[in-house]
């Protein structure tokens, strides 16, 4: 089937506010019909449907799903199916981090991160991805952080070891659905998100100096990078960093 551009879907999960919002904007801007995934964030999610719809001639909805809970995922697949019929793009964009010292971490701290940032893209490609496999095509765009591969800190051991895992995830999943459905990995550097606003004006020095472009990214900037991971289609099992230049 020779699909027409203007019909093309896009999943983002976590996608009300943060980056997701920005990545659910830049599909929009590129026609693509948009569902914006929540969990807490519903007032949020709601404001940037009408604001997508306002602005581009797309379809927006709004799916509330814990991506760590499987049958959420399923009823969102199947609910995006039932309304849009097809789904082009996943993004695994969801997270949460949980900043503190070893001695106030505990193993159900630990495992509460893995459960979203992990073993829910697991959850998300396992079915969304197998989906868009016996479809005969897709394109799939996981989320990971340079916390994953170079930039650590023992405050967000648990947040890193996720992204790291993440990682790991998709270069299997990769390998799973070739040579159907392509997936890549965005790991950022810092963004100016609610994820980042906890940084002192110390912190937030020592993080500008460790950056070559003196800055944190705008949701768009990284935004931008997620678009062409998820279109560019020779890009395949890559991990793309967006951080600046980092030289930590
Ligand atoms: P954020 O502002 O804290 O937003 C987090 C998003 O994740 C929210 O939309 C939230 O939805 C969603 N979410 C959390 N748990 C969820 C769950 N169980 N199910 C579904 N959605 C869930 O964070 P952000 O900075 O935009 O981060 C977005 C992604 O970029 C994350 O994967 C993060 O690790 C990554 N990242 C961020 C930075 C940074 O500096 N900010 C750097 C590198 C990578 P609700 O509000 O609806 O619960």
């Amino acid at each position: 089937m020779n699909k027409s551009y203007n019909e093309k879907t896009a999943i983002i999960t976590g996608g009300s506010r943060g980056l997701g919002a920005a990545i659910v904007e830049e599909f929009a801007k590129h026609n693509y019909n948009v569902v914006i995934n929540y969990n807490n964030s519903k007032t949020k999610a709601n404001k940037l449907k009408n604001e997508i719809e306002e602005k581009y001639p797309v379809k927006a909805i709004i799916i509330k799903a814990d991506v760590s809970n499987e049958e959420e995922v399923i009823k969102m697949m199947e609910e995006t199916v039932k309304t849009f019929g097809r789904i082009d793009v996943l993004v695994n964009n969801a997270g949460i981090c949980n900043d503190s010292l070893l001695e106030d971490k505990t193993p159900d701290m630990f495992r509460t991160i893995l459960d979203t940032n992990l073993v829910g893209p697991f959850i998300t490609m396992k079915h969304i991805g197998t989906y868009m496999y016996n479809e005969g095509e897709g394109s799939i765009v996981n989320i990971s952080s340079t916390n994953g591969i170079d930039t650590y800190y023992p405050e967000s051991m648990d947040y890193d070891a996720s992204k790291a895992g993440l990682i790991s995830l998709n270069h299997n999943f990769a390998k799973q659905f070739a040579p159907l459905v392509r997936v890549n990995c965005v790991a950022p550097g810092w963004i100016k998100t609610d994820m980042s606003s906890g940084l002192n004006e110390e912190q937030l020095e020592q993080a500008y100096n460790n950056i070559l472009l003196g800055r944190f990214a705008e949701p768009s900037e990284i935004a931008e990078s997620v678009y062409f991971a998820a279109t560019a289609s020779y890009l395949n099992n890559s991990v793309i960093e967006v951080d600046g230049g980092s030289t930590e």
